[in-house]
Order: C-alpha cells, then structure tokens, then sequence
C-alpha cells in the first residue's frame, strides 16, 4: 500500500537542506506520497528508509520511453483506475505496422503518413506515433532494409516484431541509437532478449497467456538486468483484453503485484475489429497500441477519442494568449477581448468567421477560465487587459482604440478604460450575436 505524506516525513532525514530540490523535507515527502518524487534526490536517507520508500513510492506503473528526439513518446507512469479520480498521464502511441514483405514504395508512403499527417484540435496538433515493422520474412536482411528505408526519411518511434533474435540484432545495428521497442520476450527466449535489449538500451515486450505467467516472466527479465519493460497478456478476444488489462491496472496501482507494473502493449490489427480494438485499447489502459494502417475518418476518431481521454479533466483546455486574426484585418478593424478557455475561443472564432469582417481576438490569459468565472474570481480585470494589449503590441496593428469586452465582462468596462485609455465597447453575452452586434454597434 502506498505511504502517507507523514509516513514518509518520519522516514526522512528533516535537515530542510533543500539539496533534493524542495524547500523542506515535508514538501519531499507530499512528492513522494503523489508518486511525483525521486527517493535518490535526497542524499541522506538511510538504508532502511531506501528499503522502505523505494518499494512504496516509485509509479505503481513504470515510465518507458520509446524512440529519441522530437517525436519520442513516454508511456506508463499511470496512477489511477478511473480517469475522473485524477487524470491520466501518458497517452497510448498508436503504430502503424508495416512488412518487410511490402515493397520499399509501400513502407515509405506508410512512413510518410505517420510523420506528416496532423489534426489539429483545440488548438493541439495530434499526430500517430511511429512504425511497427513485422519480420514477416523471417530473415535478417530484409527486415534491415526495410528499418534503413524508414530511418532515411524520418525520426520516428519503432517497434521490431520478430520472432528471429538474429534478425532483430541485425536490424538493431541499422536504429543507431533510436532505441525501438523489442516485441516480444517469452519464457523460451527471455535470455537471449534480454541479453540483445541490453546490448542495444532497447525497451522489451513480454508476452504470455494468463496473468501469473506474465508477473513471472517479468521477474525474470528484471532479474537479467531488464527494467523498461511492457507486457503483453496476449488476449484472443476484446473481452479478454478488458478483463486482463483492467486486472493489470488495478493490481499495478494498489502495489498488489508490482511485476504487473508495467505499460500494456495491445496489438489491435489482430483482432479483426481493428477500429473497436484501438478505442477499446485507448479507453483500457493501452500504453502501445498497433494497428494496420486506416482510413481518414477511423484516424480522426482514434486521435480525437485519444485526446479526450487523455485530457486532464480538472484542467480546461487552454489556448495561448495572443492576438490572433479571423481573416486579413486591416488597421481599422474591430478587437474582440475574450479569454483563454478553449471552449469560448473556438466557439467565438466559428461565429466571427461566419460574419465575414476581418477582426482581432485579443486572447488573455485566465488560465482557462470562461468569461464569467474569471470575472467572478478576478483573473479578467483591468490589469490584465491593459498588460495583455502591450505585450501582443496591440497599438502596431489598428488605428482606432477601442475594444470590444464580452458582455458578462461589462462590470469591467469603466475599470479597463481607466487602465488602458481605450474606449470600451460592451458586446453581447451570446456569441451568437456577435456578427448583429458587429454590424449594428461597429460599423455605424
Ligand atoms: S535533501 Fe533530504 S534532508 Fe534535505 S530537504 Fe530534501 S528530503 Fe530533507
């Protein structure tokens, strides 16, 4: 069971010398107790507290990273059961498998597809995360050829899928320092994969049938030296799938079998039900998931289904501050103050396109609040305003000074126009409206 903040105060050394990087040893330890900490930051726990900290607050669920660079992803380090009980953190990558029995031409559009194709949504651009290449072959060269073809044209994550050692130690020789995902350990060839994840710093799957065999195997790769690891239960239907990762979960984050602690790899193309597969494996606790390449509308979905749930439900969706156009404005065109919540953005932006006269949206920062909440908690006021129009060098843009405020911010509108010297327009509290406002109120 996971310790207490105070538990673990009682463990520490209470010198408050801040080497570990936190004010005082009770503020290390609030770490620790959320997962959050590192027992190795303080330099003078002893041995017994090493003993006792470090099995109870590492991550009940391993953080693994795959891949080097921009386009690396870290999955695992998950802490919780239901998403609502605090959040989810690391978002399953989602791969796109190829054959080194596909032709160099096919490997490469598929490439192409993962490293260029972006959708952009509330303001984020959301990409698939890399290849997962199949030794389908079952020789070494090819499957070589096809890792070179895919590294010559772009830096993503990869997974090696053989059941070849030698072939997967010769394709390792071509991913420099790319560390790929290994696929996959079983109780028959764990030493040798071991010995080549080792050789090359790679991350390894393990798979087996059942549970306990799973914890096994996993306790004996991180006997070999071993530790970034990911676990496949290998389930036969999406019902098994459910049932085994849910039980990984719940065991993981109540300590119940740390040797489950690991990222859940899930390999959907399998299935035969690819596009229920991948939203089952994002909604159950995937870290890795493969799939064959899909269509435009199953892509949206996947990463659109991704990108809710792995939203912080406790944190709105912010966009940045700035001052942002809706068509080509000239220097007489209206400015529209509104916030930062994602919500109201892209709700007003959608209504002013549709008016069709260029403006400005002056976005401030309220940390994502609404309208009316950052008014009622004073994180919209007049300082704010007045600092927001110099730092996005408002003044440079238009000729006039006048500003159009949300109508919920109307108890404002005497207070910015003492800060800022600008006149204060009130607009509508409908964004609806907007665009009769606009007409009726700017352009008379
Ligand atoms: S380094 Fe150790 S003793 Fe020093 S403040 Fe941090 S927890 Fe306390």
């Amino acid at each position: 069971m996971a310790l207490k903040a105070l538990d673990i105060y009682k463990l520490l050394p209470k010198k408050n010398c801040k080497e570990c990087g936190d004010p005082t040893c009770l503020t290390f330890a609030m770490k620790l107790a959320g997962g959050k900490g590192d027992i190795d930051l303080c330099p003078y726990l002893d041995e017994n507290a090493k003993t006792v900290l470090g099995a109870t607050t590492r991550p009940p669920i391993r953080l693994v990273k795959l891949g080097v660079g921009e386009r690396s992803i870290s999955v695992g380090e998950e802490f919780v059961f239901y998403r609502h009980e605090k959040t989810f953190y690391h978002q399953p990558g989602i791969f796109f498998s190829v054959s080194d029995n596909d032709t160099i031409d096919q490997i490469k559009k598929v490439t192409t597809i993962v490293r260029d194709e972006t959708l952009t949504r509330v303001g984020v651009d959301l990409h698939f995360s890399g290849l997962a290449i199949r030794n389908e072959s079952g020789s070494a060269d090819p499957f070589a050829r096809v890792i070179s073809a895919i590294e010559e044209i772009a830096d993503l994550p990869l997974i090696l899928i053989s059941d070849n050692p030698n072939a997967l130690n010769n394709a390792l020789v071509h991913c420099g320092t790319y560390r790929p995902l290994i696929y996959a350990a079983d109780s028959e060839n764990y030493k040798v994969l071991c010995e080549i994840s080792k050789k090359h710093g790679c991350p390894l799957v393990v798979k087996a049938s059942g549970l306990e065999k799973l914890a096994q195997l996993t306790k004996m790769c991180t006997k070999e030296g071993v530790t970034d690891l990911l676990i496949d239960p290998h389930p036969q239907t999406l019902g098994d799938f459910i049932t085994a990762s849910s039980t990984i979960r719940q065991l993981a984050i109540t300590r119940m079998a740390p040797d489950l602690g690991y990222p859940v790899f899930y390999d959907a193309s399998k299935t035969g039900q690819q596009d229920a597969a991948i939203a089952l494996g994002i909604v159950k606790y995937a870290s890795v998931i493969i799939t064959d390449p899909f269509s435009t509308a199953s892509t949206k979905a996947a990463l659109t289904l991704r990108q809710n749930i792995y939203t912080d439900p406790q944190k709105p969706i912010q966009m940045n501050p700035g001052l942002y156009r809706i068509g080509s404005p000239n220097k007489d065109a209206p400015v529209l103050l509104t916030v930062n919540f994602s919500l109201t953005f892209f709700t007003l932006e959608g209504y002013l396109e549709s008016t069709r006269i260029p403006c400005f949206m002056l976005i401030v920062d309220t940390e994502g609040l609404s309208v009316l909440t950052s008014v009622a908690a004073g994180k919209l006021n007049e300082t704010l305003v007045r600092d927001s129009i110099k730092k996005f060098e408002v003044e440079n843009e238009i000729n006039h000074r006048k500003l159009i405020i949300p109508g919920y911010a109307a108890p404002l509108s005497g207070r910015i126009e003492e800060a800022t010297g600008w006149k204060v327009l009130v607009g509508p509290r409908d964004a609806a409206e907007i665009g009769e406002f606009l007409i009726q109120e700017w352009k008379k």
